[in-house]
């Protein structure tokens, strides 16, 4: 009875140790305890999965072996900026973008879309306009009346015609809102800078989105990204700020959802299998109490309007500098029954400081956790936030990008694998870095934040955990459900087909 006792809080390790088992053994059923106890550990696979997965394996074999002969190649170890081009040409890449991933859980609506197809699609109007801010960040603008202009403006098809090489001046117009540079390591040490620059794409582009007919074509966009990476549902940050238009009118916030409701409505009767698209309002957290306020008003309307399509609040801008949650708790305290938060917290380097925002989160009952960074290092957080059941919102790429880890393969929520909690993948503001989609963030988080043997049980976890943790009605779960089982058959029978290769 005492032995039977001990042996249900006695660590595997112990419990072999004491069994006197032979060495291998002993190495060999803590390594399978471990991988059982992983994401996706205890999933079961049919025949044919049984088969992808083997397909799937020998390539993420193949890609770790060439990784340990030439690591000046192996793309998970590398910057995002530098391992690209070795991504694009790899298989586990290819086989990713064709798994249906689920749903998008983390994303901010202005920088989802592909900065390429915004300079070729949304920038040969002749009524735009580019010029200097008072900082000297190029805007975007239609009405150079009303701008925020300290320069002459130039109007972007005369000088696209003017330009000895168009492809050339689209390629300069693009540097302005993508964050890309070939030597990223030179921007790492320098957290200020990068949050400028990052900054700065959202200054440029808030004058072209805020002009309703580009902000209709930017969303529908949006969408098709969604679509092309294989993806299904979509819950977005956005803030709904005004629009305006040639006439004059201005579109109030619930204008804006109506007009964003209505593009989503016509894009789910083009393509049956979407399941749909909502909204976490999301503002500034840099704000006076009394602003912030006024902001959980607005909210409350939208919510009160659309209550199944404005489902949430959050807070966005970098965590380091902003103003902490703790700082509106008296506003945040009277929320709708029906409404959610999802607050960004934790995307810190800190330990001890603004990493307490995600204790505020989970006081204020958040429905889920934006980043999570810093959680490994709470041990009260963590455990409660598994008891309860939050979904932590990971986003490699852009913990990289935005200047948090280098390495992936040392990126904290290694330790949120190894636990199995309640994670999703995402990824933050692919756009604006040169990502699609989840494709790439899935293919980090498999290849370097992932044990090195976790396999399709691993990526269909996370579709799965992407499905659970989406606020849906019962209606939108049934079709979420069978749209996903009807895909993901595809795509196994897609790899085991021999002519997929
Ligand atoms: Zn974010």
């Amino acid at each position: 009875m005492l032995l039977e006792l001990l042996c249900l809080w006695l660590p595997l390790l112990s419990q072999l140790l004491a069994a006197d088992q032979p060495y291998v053994t002993l190495r060999e059923r803590i390594m399978k305890a471990e991988q059982m106890a992983s994401l996706g550990g205890n999933l079961w696979l049919t025949a044919d999965e049984e088969k992808a997965n083997s397909i799937l394996m020998i390539a993420k074999r193949a890609e770790i072996a060439e990784g340990i002969k030439y690591p000046e190649k192996y793309a998970p170890a590398m910057h995002f900026f530098q391992g690209k081009q070795y991504v694009r040409q790899s298989d586990v890449f290819r086989i990713i973008q064709k798994m249906p991933k689920g749903a998008f859980l983390h994303g901010h609506n202005t920088a989802m879309v592909s900065s390429k197809w915004i300079i070729s699609n949304l920038t040969n109007t002749n009524n735009l306009y580019t010029c200097r801010d008072i900082n000297g960040v190029l805007i975007f603008t239609y009405d150079t009346a009303s701008s925020n202009c300290h320069s002459e403006e130039q109007n972007v098809c005369t000088e696209r015609i003017n330009a000895e090489d168009r492809h050339q001046y689209e390629r300069q117009l693009e540097k302005h809102i993508n964050m890309h540079t070939t030597k990223p390591e030179t921007l790492m040490p320098n957290k200020k800078l990068i949050w400028n620059r990052f900054e700065n794409i959202f200054t440029t582009v808030d004058r072209l989105y805020k002009y309703q007919p580009t902000y209709c074509a930017y969303h529908k966009r949006l969408l098709e990204e969604l679509c092309e990476d294989n993806i299904i549902y979509a819950e977005i940050r956005a803030s709904l700020s005004p629009l305006y238009d040639d006439n004059n009118r201005t579109y109030s916030s619930l204008d804006v959802a109506n007009q964003l409701e209505r593009i989503v409505e016509e894009f789910k009767a083009k393509h049956p299998d979407f399941v749909g698209l909502k909204v976490i309002y999301a503002k500034r957290n840099r704000a006076s109490e009394e602003k912030m306020a006024e902001n959980i008003r607005t909210f409350k309307q939208l919510h009160s309007a659309k209550p199944n399509f404005i489902i949430g609040f959050d807070m966005i801008g970098q965590e380091d500098t902003g103003d902490p949650i703790s700082k509106y708790v008296n506003e945040f305290s009277d929320m709708p029954s029906t409404a959610n938060f999802f607050f960004h917290a934790g995307e810190t380097n800190w330990y001890g400081r603004t990493d307490w925002n995600m204790m505020d989160a989970i006081l204020l009952n958040t429905k889920r956790i934006g980043h999570g960074f810093a959680l490994p290092k709470h041990p009260q957080l963590w455990s409660t936030i598994k008891k309860r059941n939050i979904a932590i919102e990971v986003n490699p790429l852009s913990n990289q990008v935005l200047g948090f880890i280098w390495d992936l393969r040392n990126h904290p929520a290694s330790f949120l694998i190894a636990e199995n909690f309640p994670i999703i993948i995402s990824a933050d503001d692919p756009g604006v870095w040169g990502a699609k989609g989840l494709s790439y963030d899935f293919y980090y988080a498999f290849m370097a934040m992932a044990p090195v043997e976790a396999d399709l049980r691993f990526l269909k976890q996370l579709a799965l955990n992407s499905m659970k943790y989406s606020v849906l009605n019962s209606v939108e779960r049934r079709k979420f459900n069978r749209v996903f089982q009807k895909k993901w058959q595809e795509f196994i029978a897609n790899i085991i087909n021999p002519k997929f290769v």
